[in-house]
């Protein structure tokens, strides 16, 4: 139909292309694998990324009809969204990278064999690769508005704010080394999103995925939606998918690909609704654990609230849409808080909808009859507007307004199942209550602090009580046995050898800070052992400088 021709079979097939699929690929390929990636959405290049009215109303994605680069799923209790193309997540997110606090690790779930210090190389290579750092701002310009808005009223509220490492390059245009991409410093247009323009975020579709392709032959099939994957024996698995066309999204073909090793990537989701099918409707995987679909986590979002009414100017649009945090732990809950950035478009789409305040009602009433008075001839020489159309915008309820993300330690006990053969979630907010009311409490002291008035996430308030999820964990968690977990601390499948699971499905508790770093790390992790059957030890020249080891290349050789 088009693009390159899939061979019969590879060392490894991986299934999705975000932080598990494209990490855990490079490096198997860089290991001297054959490698092919399956990935259900497009390829995306900075210029295609939407911006118009028209562009952004095709950017959702939608089987057979359109290859956009955002899912929006909505189940009882708890929405989530989630990215779909040629770097999966990476495309869309806010470029925040960040280590859970070691507690996280000992909170139960996690299996002995992982803990901070077994996963602080790991990370610390994920760092390199994605150049992940404090943001500085670009030349000519100061931190956003809002990044010091959330500094002065976090620490006057008594936390100790701190910028958050962020995959995107500030200073002057150079080439990406691993990809060739020309990428400018970050025009702080706050579009993170809708995706880059200038390439300024370290994207892995040009930072992991490029190397793979470029000097390691690895080979990409976008357009590739996975729909089985059964056991073939000692030869591995076949995996089922169907390609679908670029211009056509309607017209769509099936094909098989054999993998020695298969490496499911497809986010929690999806990597959880592939194996179930294959568990329960197909019965091609029946022995798959019964843990399937256990311990869902939304990670403890809280997405949006905010203050309204702030005493500084916020401009929430402008700028890398994540910039700080500050963290705290209560006597059961680990809770952090970060500034949000809202890209223009949805500001202005905002202003729209939300109900006038008075003074924007008197200012409308103002400008027209100005306008019409001075169209008639009466106040002539007075023919300026501009007073009245300052004072209107200024009247808005956005400009103003600090957004927050919360995260913090959900109980991560919901239940993915199928419904229909589609994935369901049945998720209550009753076991985790708490956090979410330690964490309106400490908004509520900072939006105190910052001279204006506290505004819960909009979906949380009555009668809906529900969350919307950016960072969707669980399903097919790691664990010691396989009465309790899905896959093994490597990522293996219990009772399928060479059948993996690599991405958000994998981890088996909250992480209460954005995941993708803790994603990449067990990625890395998992690609290791199937190089090397062991972790990196300090004998391993790909180990980082930082914890002793040799590497401070971006791309460690393997
Ligand atoms: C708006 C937004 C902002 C975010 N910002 C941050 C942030 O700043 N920091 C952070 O750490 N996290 C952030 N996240 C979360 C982050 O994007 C995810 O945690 C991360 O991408 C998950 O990685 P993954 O490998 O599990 O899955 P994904 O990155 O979701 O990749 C899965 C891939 O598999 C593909 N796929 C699914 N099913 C199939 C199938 N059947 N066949 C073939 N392909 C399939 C999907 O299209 C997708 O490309 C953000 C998320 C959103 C929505
Ligand atoms: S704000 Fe985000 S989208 Fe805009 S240039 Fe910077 S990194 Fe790119």
């Amino acid at each position: 139909m088009q693009g390159r021709a899939i061979k019969d079979s590879y060392d490894v097939v991986v299934i999705g292309s975000g932080f598990g699929g494209a990490i855990a690929a490079s490096r198997l390929a860089q290991g001297g694998m054959s490698v092919a990636i399956l990935e259900r959405g497009r390829r995306w290049q900075n210029s295609d990324f939407p911006r118009t009215i028209g562009q952004v109303s095709e950017s959702f994605w939608t089987r057979g009809k359109y290859h956009g680069f955002l899912e929006y799923r909505a189940f009882k209790r708890i929405d989530v969204i989630q990215g779909v193309g040629v770097g999966g997540g990476s495309l869309h997110y806010f470029n925040v990278n960040l280590r859970p606090p070691a507690a996280i690790f000992d909170r139960g779930r996690w299996p002995e064999r992982i803990s901070r210090p077994t996963m602080d190389p790991y990370y610390e290579l994920v760092e390199q690769m994605l150049e992940s750092q404090p943001l500085t701002p670009p030349e000519g310009r100061d931190l956003p508005n809002r990044t010091r808005a959330f500094q002065t009223a976090g620490s006057k509220a008594g936390y100790a704010p701190e910028l958050v490492n962020i995959a995107v390059h500030t200073r002057g245009a150079r080439q990406n080394p691993r990809s060739g991409v020309v990428r400018q410093p970050c025009v702080y247009c706050g579009n993170c999103l809708f995706g880059c323009h200038v390439n300024a975020k370290n994207t892995l579709d040009i930072t992991y995925i490029a190397a793979a392709e470029r000097d390691h032959a690895a080979e990409v099939f976008p357009l590739h939606l996975v729909d089985c994957i059964e056991p073939i024996g000692r030869h591995g698995y076949r995996v089922n998918f169907r390609r679908f066309r670029a211009d056509q999204p309607r017209v769509s073909e099936e094909g098989s690909v054999i993998g020695k090793r298969v490496v499911v990537a497809a986010g929690s989701l999806g990597s959880t609704e592939l194996l179930l099918r294959c568990r329960d409707h197909f019965k091609v995987l029946p022995d798959l654990s019964p843990a399937l679909g256990n311990w869902f986590s939304g990670n403890g979002d809280f997405l949006i609230p905010g203050t309204a009414d702030a005493a500084a100017r916020i401009d929430p649009g402008q700028g890398p849409s994540i910039t700080a945090k500050l963290s705290h732990s209560t006597g059961d809950n680990i809770i952090t808080i970060e500034d949000l950035g809202i890209p223009d478009s949805f500001l202005w789409f905002l202003e729209g909808i939300l109900p006038p305040r008075h003074s924007r009602v008197t200012g409308w009433i103002k400008l027209a009859w100005n306008y019409v008075l001075r169209s008639v001839g009466i106040a002539a020489g007075q023919g300026r507007v501009s007073d009245e159309i300052n004072a209107l915008v200024q009247s808005g309820r956005t400009p103003r307004f600090l957004p927050y993300l919360g995260m913090g330690t959900d109980a991560a006990d919901g239940q993915l199942r199928l419904v229909d053969g589609e994935i369901d979630i049945d998720w209550s907010h009753k076991n985790s209550r708490k956090m979410f009311r330690e964490m309106e409490q400490i908004l509520k002291q900072v939006s105190q602090a910052a001279g204006g008035r506290y505004c819960t996430s909009p979906l949380w308030r009555w009668p809906l009580r529900k969350l919307l999820t950016a960072h969707p964990l669980g399903g097919c968690v790691l664990g010691s046995d396989p009465e309790h977990s899905v896959v093994d601390h490597r990522g293996e499948v219990w009772n399928y050898p060479g059948l993996y699971v690599v991405d958000g499905a994998i981890i088996p508790s909250a992480l209460a800070v954005n995941p993708s770093l803790t994603i990449g790390a067990l990625a890395e992790r998992a690609a290791f052992w199937m190089l090397r059957d062991r972790d990196m030890g300090c004998e391993d020249s790909d180990r980082p400088v930082a914890l002793g080891g040799q590497c401070r290349s971006q791309l460690a050789v393997l």
